[in-house]
């Protein structure tokens, strides 16, 4: 694996490849790279002739300056991660070399980007997500863009932009990556002491709690909500926002009706965490006449990670392979 620093060195890097019309896979990442970055490079890996991972801490993302200062960074580290996943060319820029001096350009998703993250972050949150990823896009030229769902809205937002700008990328969404406990894997988890690691899992908590609760048949959003702020406050975990929402607009949902996307962001110990799960109605529920099972569970669409409990994880971490109908709260 090749490490470049400039966009001259990637184009020149991807050349050959293009002109031989290989595919070409990207996995933008900001580095500190865990397991469920590595099952975006492995896919990539398994789907392109050539995986590009870009490692870049976007600053233009970060609403406050001390997160961004704090962000853990390892790059040597990811590079052997990155390389030992199947990764190419490790495309990792300087700042001046992503905003050389006179940049003036932004690439802005509007109504999507002002809920969830833009209403608690700022609108400037995903103008600088959707910014940078349009440049990795311009600079790479992928066929296949690889996102995970741990930011879900994130994906929602660039399936709206390479959608309305016609990027000619196909978008790869891939299941959340979890500790064995449920915890997700972020590389913010390694700002987390241990007392802050165990409050954590209050997310994962406050999702079932959730989820356990739509398999019983309730539909009602707000009493989902209830049931996921009571796990939280167990925990005394702050909660920056609790949303049932419409997985494609990211519209409020009132009742469970049909597949909603239940997506929480809270502060433990001074770190901001996400995560979310996909809940759906089960059939047989409170108010559906069509069907009496019980047969859904509620939660879906997410696979564990072989990672150490603190988060810090090995190069030689794997994954239990794809387990998409795995339900997130069961264990
Ligand atoms: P980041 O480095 O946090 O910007 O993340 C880079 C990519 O990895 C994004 O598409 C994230 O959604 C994805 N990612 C981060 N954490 C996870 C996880 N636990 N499981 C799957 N994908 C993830």
């Amino acid at each position: 694996m090749r490490t470049l620093r400039s966009v001259g060195e990637l184009r020149a890097a991807l050349a050959p490849a293009r002109e031989a019309g290989s595919t070409i896979g990207l996995v933008p990442t900001m580095g500190a790279l865990h397991e469920g970055h590595l099952s975006l490079i492995r896919r990539a890996r398994e789907q392109c002739d050539v995986v590009v991972v870009s490692l870049f801490v976007n600053p233009a993302q970060f609403n406050e300056g001390s997160d961004l200062e704090r962000y853990p960074r390892s790059e040597r580290h990811d590079a052997g991660l990155a390389a030992e996943a199947g990764a190419d060319l490790l495309f990792a820029p300087s700042v001046e070399e992503v905003y050389p001096p006179g940049f003036a350009t932004a690439v802005e998703v509007l109504g999507l980007t002002d809920r969830l993250e833009g209403a608690a972050r700022g609108s400037s949150h995903f103008r600088g997500v959707t910014t940078v990823v349009t440049k990795l896009l311009c600079m790479t030229m992928p066929d296949t863009l690889y996102l995970g769902q741990k930011d879900a809205q994130q994906v929602v937002v660039i399936r709206r932009l390479v959608a309305d700008l016609n990027l000619p990328v196909q978008i790869e969404a891939l299941p959340t990556v979890r500790e064995h406990d449920g915890l997700a894997l972020s590389s913010r988890n390694a700002l987390l002491d241990p007392a802050a690691r165990s409050r954590a899992l209050a997310l994962h908590a406050a999702l079932c709690a959730a989820a356990e609760l739509a398999a019983t048949g309730e539909r009602s959003s707000a009493a989902l909500l209830d049931a996921a702020n009571a796990a939280l406050a167990a925990a005394e975990v702050r909660a920056d926002y609790v949303a049932l929402v419409d997985p494609g607009t990211l519209e409020p949902f009132t009742r469970l009706d049909r597949p909603a996307l239940l997506a929480v962001a809270a502060h433990v110990g001074g770190v901001r965490l996400i995560d979310n799960v996909t809940l759906e109605p089960v059939r047989g529920g409170k108010d559906d006449k069509r069907g009496t099972s019980n047969e859904n569970r509620g939660a879906r669409g997410e696979h564990r990670g072989r990672r150490n409990v603190n988060g810090a994880g090995t190069a030689t971490a794997t994954t239990i392979g794809e387990r998409r109908d795995e339900t997130p709260c069961s264990a």
